[in-house]
């Protein structure tokens, strides 16, 4: 087991080519390096040494995981998914990503266990993105960018790229725009690139960038 211990670098960089492959977007240097906050040097060092090891493939068809990038990936990522409920009743909810970002490369498989049993089994984080395996559980839910005025919602979740953004996650917190909170869309300005959500009597503009992250639940009556 411990020649497969990977390091922490490594393990946040699989987290995210995992959400990316997972969503079907490219994997490009140039945005990991905005995403990760490095440069474009730093990340083609770091995809090399992944190439290396057997984690990643990189050609003409571009970047992608191999099986066991796969594997590896989903892994840290449902450890990570778990340490963010294990820290909800102790820290705001905007703070539990980057927690569990420390908490995740250290927590054995045993104890990981333990945790999953004793939070009821979740399909899902805290900000409602799916654990690897459920990702049927969020299916159904659409991004704010492509309902329409005056439809009645409910937030369900915050997606794992916006997460990685902390002052956003603030903002959220601030506006209760959680998973969880009754919404209803107000104006949509394409012009301007802004929706404005009505979240508890409070009403909040968002640009279409972030909007797209936001997904909910419609309701049919
Ligand atoms: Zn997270
Ligand atoms: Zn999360």
């Amino acid at each position: 087991m411990e020649q497969n211990k990977l390091s922490q670098t490594i393990e946040d960089y699989l987290s995210l080519l995992y959400v990316l492959e997972r969503d079907g977007e490219p994997i490009v240097g140039a945005r990991l390096a905005e995403l990760i906050g490095v440069t474009s040097p730093t990340v083609t060092n770091t995809l090399k040494r992944m190439t290396r090891d057997g984690l990643i493939t990189m050609d003409d068809h571009g970047t992608h995981l191999t099986e066991h990038g796969w594997v590896s990936a989903k892994d840290v990522m449902r450890r990570h998914m778990l340490m963010e409920w294990m820290m909800l009743r102790m820290l705001p909810w905007s703070k539990l990503h980057g927690e569990a970002h420390h908490l995740e490369h250290a927590i054995s498989p045993e104890a990981e266990a333990a945790v999953y049993e004793e939070l009821g089994r979740p399909q899902t984080c805290p900000h409602g993105n799916p654990l690897p395996g459920c990702e049927a559980a969020v299916a159904d839910w659409v991004p704010l960018t492509q309902l329409a005025s005056g439809q009645k919602v409910t937030i369900r979740r915050v997606h794992e790229l916006a997460e990685e953004n902390p002052p956003l996650l603030a903002f959220l917190e601030e506006k209760k725009m959680m998973p969880g909170a009754q919404a209803t869309l107000g104006e949509i300005l394409p012009f301007n690139q802004t929706i404005s959500v009505e979240v508890g009597g409070q009403l909040v503009t968002l640009g279409f960038a972030v909007a797209r992250y936001i997904f909910v639940e419609q309701h049919t009556a």
